[in-house]
């Protein structure tokens, strides 16, 4: 019988991208989605890309009944990509109560019914932020961590502590938390991508939609920051990519191959890119001029971060594959896609 996995938050931007790759590797998906930031149509994208239409029931999963009645219907499900979650770092700070008890709600919700029901393995959608800015660079998954600097990280730090205390208290139980650094991009069929709902906060789709002409200008937040161009540094994972990394730890824990019950993994490219370096790069690849202007720093923002990706390409197998201009190509394919440019 086909193993079947439950992808929360499948219709989002990296669990969308996640549901193809497990589609492709044979595996078959069941989607739990409230579409709270996402669309239902990415369900007939994915069916156009593999081939299938994922199963899908929407509901938020920080409520316990709705959740329990899931499980109660689907008693084959062998192990959980929990990504469902709120995201935006700055909304974080002002909401901060919706964000625990959606967040944290969800991950015990999800957590009772895997005790419940002898559904052993999670795989746990994790983030660089839980590093804060780091002492040392490159980091690696024992860098201690910090205190988060907004209530969104907090709770990707919180639910780690739950995991891992979860994993002492409940041996049957195995998890593995994958640490993304800087999500981006689009599946090279331009059917799925990110698609932030307003103006986006994230560079990748801020500079796409400029290139639209849907804005005037992106702003670069801060040039004297302690780097060779004095924008800040970030490592640029490709979605893609990320997302395979989730099939990979999916591999493992149903062929029990860990070292511990719970693990985590730095999911990265293992270099940096300044801001302005990205954007150069952009314009380079698609040769599309981008109006940008420095300002302020944004609050809440580290200067520099990148991966060491040595654990996971090690132990996991597992190493980014797509350029920094490949990945920028596919983002802005994407973009024009969305808005209906021609190539
Ligand atoms: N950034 C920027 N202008 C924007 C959005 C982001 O200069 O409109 C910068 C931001 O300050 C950070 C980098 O781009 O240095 C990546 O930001 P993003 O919000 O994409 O991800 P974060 O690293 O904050 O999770």
């Amino acid at each position: 019988m086909k193993k079947q996995i439950l992808v929360t938050g499948g219709t989002g931007y990296i669990g969308s991208h996640t549901v193809v790759e497990l589609q492709e590797k044979g595996y078959e998906v069941v989607i739990v989605d409230d579409l709270s930031n996402s669309s239902i149509d990415v369900l007939d994208a994915i069916g156009k890309i593999t081939g299938l239409r994922p199963a899908f029931e929407q509901f938020d999963l920080s409520d316990s009944i709705k959740t329990n009645t899931f499980f109660d219907k689907y008693t084959d499900i062998e192990a959980i990509i929990h990504f469902a979650a709120f995201k935006a770092v700055g909304e974080s700070v002002g909401k901060p109560l919706n964000y625990y008890r959606n967040n944290l709600n969800s991950l015990m919700n999800l957590l009772d019914n895997m005790k419940r029901r002898n559904i052993i393995n999670m795989v746990f959608s994790s983030s660089c932020t839980v590093y804060g800015q780091p002492d040392v660079l490159p980091v690696v998954e024992n860098t201690p961590r910090k205190q988060a600097e907004s209530p969104y990280g907090n709770t990707k730090s919180i639910c780690e502590d739950i995991l891992r205390d979860c994993c002492k208290a409940y041996p049957q139980i195995n998890c593995i938390a994958l640490r993304y650094f800087n999500p981006i991009g689009a599946h090279p069929s331009s059917l799925i991508g990110e698609l932030p709902l307003g103006v986006p906060n994230n560079l990748v789709p801020f500079i796409t939609q400029t290139a639209a002409g849907l804005r005037d200008e992106l702003s670069i937040f801060g040039d004297n920051y302690n780097t060779p161009d004095g924008t800040a540094i970030r490592d640029y994972i490709n979605v893609v990519d990320l997302a395979k990394a989730h099939v990979i730890a999916i591999n493992r824990l149903l062929n029990k191959k860990r070292t511990s019950n719970y693990e985590y993994f730095n999911i990265g490219t293992g270099e940096g890119y300044s801001v302005l370096q990205l954007v150069k790069t952009f314009i380079a690849v698609t040769g599309v001029n981008l109006a940008y202007k420095i300002v302020e720093r944004r609050a809440g923002d580290i200067e520099k971060i990148w991966a060491d990706t040595s654990i996971a390409n090690n132990e996991l197998g597992w190493k980014a594959e797509t350029s920094l201009g490949d990945t920028l190509l596919s983002a802005w394919n994407w973009e024009k896609k969305v808005r209906g440019l021609g190539n």
